[in-house]
């Protein structure tokens, strides 16, 4: 083979294969499909065996199967919705076809007795099993029970306009290809051998087409060695993309700010407490970063209630002494106001400015934020997404905060690196309450360094958390009323439907009138988002004071809100919550010395599966070990939020199962960085190709 005269397979386009014209290629690329080594390298997720008749009484539901069976009987049924329904039989039973959409010809051709082929879901019907809208093709005789040629199905991500079989068919000419020509072999051929496969060609082949007699547990559960070879290498790309912009980070320039003990002492002199071991030695850490002449990239992880919010308040001191401005983003106007009271409390009595940008400022008010961060009268602004806005710009901004760093995307925290009217870019300090599993940390957040507040204040109480279903709300409504004639606080918090926050609203209205109606003498307040903002902090103050003795509340306080006295809070419809959010909700109260109480109001139909969630939350008050949990029952495209909206992070690559390749992921990836930089571009490419800005968070 001539392999100088061919063009790599990262050269051909899409066009260059049968079916595909421009358009057809617009539409791929939305898959980040651009040439053919692209294809080749957008892994299935998934297999399903078309490749040996499964017997009726063999199906459960859930399965992908394929059936040949016998047409028993056939009736239009008139029920919520016309459908076809048509009973099929073979030796072992019956099932039934459901069509929704169908003509009389298509009704005509199930003509009894009439041998057919089919493929589809099951799933629960009102009498058995079905399988709505199967593929199916009339047959003369029962297929040969063997077939050595026979191969998995593989089910590919998928796009709008993009079918199943239509990529399927796209895969099989790339897999064609990759036979003349063969895919750069980037890593050394003793990776092939510790994974025991005899070359990348041969793993790409077989992944996307394996013999339906492969070991099927073992591919399922992605642990063929095809399939480990190739996640170690996406592994390793993540952990080259994020090393690169660690490595370019320490070429760019920043202030260099010191934090010592004196500079401090004024602020803690304020306090009525001491910092606790974790929040001194994270504040030792950062100082070393801030120190530097090259950005600090820190993310500080800590549950909810360890204190974040004051090891923010000694960098940014640190950095207003040192003659910068600072930039605190929160993820809610109620948590940018929070943020804003405590700064002020600390840090105006030592003649700091602190000034409030977020999205209900009138254009005036903007205007004049702007002009005061453009000239350096405001020392640390506090805000939201409003901080994002073009128009935003810095005299000398040297610090960037980041709270609760889930909540945004990657271009908005890059936006912001971009606002100095200086050279110099700022220090980035992340915070967040979600644990980022050790994998994550190591391959797709390798540029940040880490930081862990692994320690409460002293004097908390553990809250006791209980599940309680719906139907028995009249006896919490009891309970409540006694919390609060005990001189309690408490928080109700009404499930988001959907994603309205109109529906929210309205919801959390009725628990609030309920609320009212059933303890009159209880003094109520709502809190939702569609309340005008300045009302929603007068009765959020209210709260904090003291005045109103429960909180009615959507979503809007799960960060970060602080009220140390509350020590009830009721969660309804818990179900609907991920397990993460319920622990931030939770974390607002047990802030006091009081015990403090959790209930989770849930549906009276949780699954068996909702009942375990719940169960976690009710052993453990461990945000790690919870959020462990949430990742295991949700995957890691959620569990990251914004970051990897609707997309997985990894393609074969699995977090938890693959965690035992991450020393040799680091060794592997060092020795490439040091003595074959091109490899590690060309790495980078294959694996992230035109999406690399994306793949920075
Ligand atoms: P989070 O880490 O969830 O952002 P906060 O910063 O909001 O937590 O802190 C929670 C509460 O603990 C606040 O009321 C804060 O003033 C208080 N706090 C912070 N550090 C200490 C400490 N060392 N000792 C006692 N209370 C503290
Ligand atoms: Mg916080």
């Amino acid at each position: 083979m001539n392999s100088s005269a061919a063009p790599s397979l990262a050269q051909l386009p899409l066009t260059a294969l049968h079916g595909v014209g421009a358009k057809f290629a617009e539409t791929l690329s939305k898959l980040d499909l651009y040439n053919v080594q692209d294809l080749l390298f957008h892994l299935p997720f998934r297999y399903v065996d078309r490749s040996r008749v499964r017997s009726i009484g063999s199906l459960r539901m859930g399965d992908m199967a394929l059936i040949e069976a016998r047409v028993l009987t056939t009736q239009v049924q008139f029920g919520r919705r016309r459908s076809l329904s048509v009973k099929v039989e073979d030796d072992s039973g019956l099932i039934n076809l459901r069509f929704f959409h169908f003509n009389a010809a298509q009704k005509n051709s199930f003509d009894q007795g009439r041998l057919v082929r089919l493929f589809g879901e099951l799933r629960p019907g009102s009498s058995g099993l079905e399988i709505y809208h199967p593929e199916f093709e009339f047959i003369d005789a029962p297929s040969s029970p063997h077939d050595e040629e026979a191969k998995l199905t593989p089910i590919y991500n998928l796009c709008d306009g993009v079918s199943q079989p239509r990529i399927r068919k796209l895969c099989e000419q790339a897999i064609e290809l990759l036979h003349l020509q063969a895919p750069d072999e980037l890593l050394g051929e003793q990776v092939n051998q510790h994974f025991a496969v005899n070359s990348l060609a041969q793993a790409l082949a077989f992944i996307h087409s394996p013999p339906a007699d492969t070991n099927q547990q073992q591919l399922f559960d992605g642990e063929h060695p095809a399939q480990q070879r190739l996640a170690f290498e996406e592994l390793l790309a993540h952990y080259l993309v994020h090393q690169r912009q660690r490595a370019a980070a320490r070429e760019e320039h920043s202030p260099s700010i010191s934090v010592n003990a004196t500079l401090l002492q004024p602020l803690l002199d304020q306090l009525p407490f001491e910092p606790t071991a974790a929040q001194k030695r994270v504040i030792n850490e950062i100082a070393k970063d801030l120190k530097q002449s090259h950005p600090m990239l820190r993310m500080v992880q800590g549950d909810v209630g360890s204190g974040k919010t004051l090891v923010a308040a000694m960098a940014a001191l640190a950095a207003v002494r040192s003659g910068q401005q600072v930039a605190l983003v929160a993820p809610t106007e109620i948590l940018a106001e929070q943020h804003l009271r405590s700064f002020k409390q600390w840090l105006e009595p030592l003649g700091i400015q602190l000034d409030l940008l977020v999205g209900k400022l009138t254009a005036k008010q903007k205007t004049s934020a702007n002009a005061k961060l453009l000239g350096h009268e405001t020392d640390i602004v506090i805000g939201t997404h409003a901080l994002f806005q073009d128009n935003v710009r810095f005299r000398s901004l040297g610090l960037v905060i980041i709270d609760e760093q889930h909540r945004f995307g990657v271009a908005q925290r890059l936006s912001l690196r971009d606002k100095n009217d200086s050279l110099l870019v700022p220090h980035q300090l992340v915070m967040t309450a979600t644990p980022i599993p050790r994998t994550l940390a190591m391959t797709s957040y390798a540029e940040l360094d880490f930081s862990i507040i692994d320690e409460l204040p002293p004097g908390r109480t553990p809250i006791q958390t209980v599940a309680i279903s719906q139907k028995r709300k009249n006896d919490i409504i009891e309970r409540v009323d006694a919390a609060v004639t005990e001189g309690r606080q408490v928080y109700w918090v009404c499930p988001l439907i959907e994603e309205s926050e109109t529906l929210s609203a309205a919801n959390a209205e009725t628990t609030y009138a309920e609320l009212k109606e059933a303890l009159p003498h209880a003094k109520c307040e709502l809190i939702h988002g569609r309340l005008k903002p300045a009302e929603k902090e007068q009765r959020m103050a209210s709260f904090k004071q003291g005045h109103s003795r429960i909180l009615v509340a959507t979503t809007v306080i799960e960060v970060g809100v602080d009220v140390p006295q509350a020590s009830v809070m009721i969660i309804e419809n818990p179900e609907r919550l991920g397990l993460a959010q319920l622990h931030q909700l939770r974390g607002r109260v047990g802030r006091g010395s009081t015990a403090s109480h959790c209930v989770l109001l849930h549906g009276d139909k949780l699954s068996q599966h909702g009942k375990q969630r719940l169960a976690v939350l009710r052993e453990s008050s461990d945000g790690f070990y919870i959020a462990e949990k949430d990742l295991e029952m949700r995957g890691p495209g959620e569990f990251l939020g914004k970051r990897q909206a609707g997309d997985m992070l990894y393609r074969v690559a699995h977090h938890e199962r693959d965690a035992h390749m991450l020393d040799l992921v680091h060794e592997y990836g060092q020795s490439l960085i040091q003595q074959q930089p091109e490899t590690v571009e060309k790495l980078i490419q294959r694996w992230f190709g035109q999406r690399q800005d994306y793949a920075l968070a």
